[in-house]
């Protein structure tokens, strides 16, 4: 669709970052292309509308560059789910592996109630280890997880076939 090649159009591949080997999906020229910046907003709150969600969370960083400016175009309230140590007030956390070590993400307790509809948004879905983790921290904290939806999914790490346990039926959207 004409979408999908404007943002295809507007993703950077660096080779060899950050490790030699990796290709790097770099989006900041997407992000600095209003054009194209404003159509993936747009869909990302289409999305969010027709997941019925009451809230967005953005995943540090670039979940919260394309997060926030979603949720004021769909009406919504962002929460930031950050890596941990980042957040002043009381948190829930969530490890998860990496291929080397472990990492944890952390999200304000008090800003998901039983109440919530949740949409997930990030960038790059790639071995779906982060948007897992994420998924398990909404329900922890009591809410209902309304989907995940992400620019660009790297089909070839399988992050979708080892997020559909965590979904529990909910929709995986990648622009
Ligand atoms: P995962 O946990 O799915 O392996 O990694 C996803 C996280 O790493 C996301 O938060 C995403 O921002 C980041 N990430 C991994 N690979 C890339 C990439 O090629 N480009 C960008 N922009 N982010 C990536």
């Amino acid at each position: 669709t004409d979408i999908k090649e404007l943002l295809l159009s507007r993703i950077r591949d660096v080779a060899d970052y950050p490790e030699p080997g990796v290709m790097f999906k770099d989006i900041t020229p997407l992000l600095a292309d209003p054009a194209a910046f404003t159509a993936l907003t747009d869909a990302l709150a289409e999305i969010a509308e027709a997941a019925g969600a009451t809230k967005i969370v953005g995943l540090e960083a670039r979940g919260f560059i394309l997060g926030a400016p979603v949720a004021v175009r769909a009406g919504l309230g962002f929460i930031p789910v950050r890596k941990a140590g980042k957040l002043p007030g009381a948190t829930l956390g969530q490890a998860y592996d990496l291929e080397y070590g472990s990492a944890e993400i952390e999200v304000h307790a008090e800003d998901l109630t039983a109440d919530d509809r949740v949409l997930v948004i990030d960038d790059v879905l790639a071995t779906g280890g982060t948007a897992e983790a994420s998924l398990q921290l909404i329900r922890r904290a009591g809410a209902e997880v309304a989907g995940l939806a992400v620019l660009m999914e790297l089909g070839f790490l399988s992050g979708r076939a080892r997020l559909e346990p965590a979904l529990r039926g909910a929709p995986l959207e990648a622009l």
